[in-house]
């Protein structure tokens, strides 16, 4: 057996350890927590989910995060253990209540008897004496472990952007406002089709909404001034600044919900909370991740119809994202080709999200135990929601100017069926039928994810699925 350390403990730290130790070979884990913390954690327990608790969509087939869910159960993920066993309602989503959650990751990695935890920061490179070494500190990688990771990469800049969403106490809300539904009364799983508090806004308060929101006093960020933002996670007044219709086009959309109260009367726009723990004590503000400052939130928030009385268990901030030009340091196993003996993982890869990062983890684990076994692993199928998010982080098995996932101007993403190859061939309806619209998409989407789950199964075996040309 080898001994492979891990640094950082978040969601890719977390699960590569749990890989290594269900190996048989040793995993040490370094995690800074609670001797340092971070601008977002806020405890001491092993993935940490920093702000919403939803794990995004359950649906394996028609879903590109959902596939994702479904390959890393197949390969044994303890994060995913973990999060079915602390499931909340949400709609078609998979949320956790994230106290139980970490709590559950931290116990069964404590009680490994191949792991071993330390609380401690890196602060500069890990040692070339520990050999194997997979750095997972995430987008918030403590500052002297990023300038040592900046120097040895030569980049330029590590860092961007990101906001964060408020959460509120359920009980300061005004029920007589208020009501629950999920969109479309879509029940998810252990859901009831009611899982989201809903408020609504007519037209005169949603153009004061956004008026206050374009005016809002936002936090100085001279420090970080043109780093760019992620595009999936703008703050709210951000997009409001794009013009006086975007929110309600997105975040504030008003349909697939009626207001129990006046069901003839459509709103303008609605604000949805999302149940945040299993207590259901906490609800937090979907896509309204901001970095208006605090009494600023609070004064404008509290305009919101059903949250005049709002209570706030956290507000919403700006925080860093720290990630690497990784298509172009990294092979294709997650090795600095620089350096080696360290691989990376998670966020700081350049992916996006907490299953992406607990999944990049898992294959960055598997990637270090073939390594130490001399037997390396079949490349992982592009085709597979794995195969597509490693591809797209490693620069692919087609450079950018073939048409390939090697971008020019590396961005982190989540997983979507865009980083996946074309299918062979196109579904037709019966008989031959061509589809169009929603039911084509349905057909694409199903088509993807067979494809992906026969490819898994291939691949596991230690075969190398052939996959047709496209036509
Ligand atoms: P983390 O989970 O952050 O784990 C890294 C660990 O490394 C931490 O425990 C940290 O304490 C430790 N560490 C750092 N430096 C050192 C060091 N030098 N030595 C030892 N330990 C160290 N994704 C979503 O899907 N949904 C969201 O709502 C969401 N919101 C986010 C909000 C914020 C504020 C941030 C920063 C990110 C958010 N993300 C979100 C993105 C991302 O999914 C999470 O950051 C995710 O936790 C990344 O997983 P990770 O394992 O790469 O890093």
């Amino acid at each position: 057996t080898q001994t492979i350390h891990i640094v950082g403990g978040g969601l890719a730290g977390s699960e590569a350890a749990w890989q290594i130790a269900e190996s048989g070979h040793r995993a040490v884990l370094h995690e800074m927590r609670p001797v340092r913390g971070t601008e977002a954690h806020q405890g001491e327990g092993l993935a940490e989910l920093v702000c919403s608790n939803s794990f995004r969509s359950d649906d394996a087939h028609g879903n590109a995060v959902g596939l994702l869910h479904q390959e890393m159960r197949t390969l044994g993920s303890l994060i995913m253990r973990a999060a079915d066993a602390h499931q909340v309602p949400a709609g078609g989503a998979l949320a956790v209540d994230r106290e139980g959650f970490s709590a559950a990751v931290t116990a069964a990695l404590e009680n490994h008897p191949n792991v071993t935890i330390m609380r401690e920061e890196i602060s500069g490179l890990p040692p070339e004496e520990w050999g194997p070494c997979i750095v997972a500190t995430g987008p918030l990688t403590a500052p002297g472990l990023a300038e040592s990771i900046r120097e040895l990469t030569g980049a330029e800049s590590l860092a961007f952007f990101d906001a964060i969403a408020p959460i509120v106490h359920r009980e300061s809300i005004d029920m007589d406002v208020a009501w629950f539904q999920s969109r479309y009364d879509k029940p998810g799983p252990g859901g009831t089709g009611a899982d989201y508090l809903n408020c609504p806004m007519d037209r005169e308060q949603y153009d004061a909404f956004v008026a206050a929101l374009v005016g809002g006093e936002k936090i100085g960020f001279k420090q970080w001034e043109g780093t760019p933002y992620f595009d999936g996670c703008l703050p709210i007044e951000v997009m409001a600044e794009r013009g006086p219709e975007t929110l309600r086009h997105g975040p504030m959309k008003p349909v697939g919900l009626t207001n129990p109260r006046a069901p003839d009367r459509k709103p303008c726009a609605i604000v949805q909370l999302r149940q945040d723990n299993a207590l259901g004590t906490l609800y937090n503000m979907v896509g309204f991740q901001t970095k208006l400052t605090y009494s600023e939130q609070v004064r404008i928030f509290r305009t919101i119809p059903g949250l005049e009385k709002a209570e706030f268990a956290r507000l919403g901030g700006l925080h860093r994202n720290t990630y690497l030009d990784s298509p172009r340091l990294l092979d294709a196993t997650l090795r600095l080709k620089a350096r080696p003996a360290l691989r990376f993982a998670g966020q700081i890869t350049g992916c996006e999200g907490y299953v992406e990062s607990a999944a990049v983890g898992l294959m960055a684990g598997r990637f270090a135990v073939a390594e130490a076994a001399s037997a390396p692993l079949a490349p992982l199928p592009q085709t597979t929601a794995l195969g597509a998010l490693i591809a797209h982080i490693t620069g692919g098995h087609v450079s950018a100017e073939e048409g390939g996932s090697g971008p020019r101007s590396f961005q982190p993403m989540n997983v979507n069926f865009g980083l996946f190859p074309p299918l062979e061939r196109m579904p037709r309806g019966e008989a031959g039928r061509r589809l169009r619209g929603p039911e084509k998409a349905a057909l694409k989407k199903r088509a993807l994810t067979d494809r992906a789950r026969e490819h898994l199964v291939a691949w596991m075996a230690g075969e190398q699925p052939v996959q047709a040309a496209a036509e």
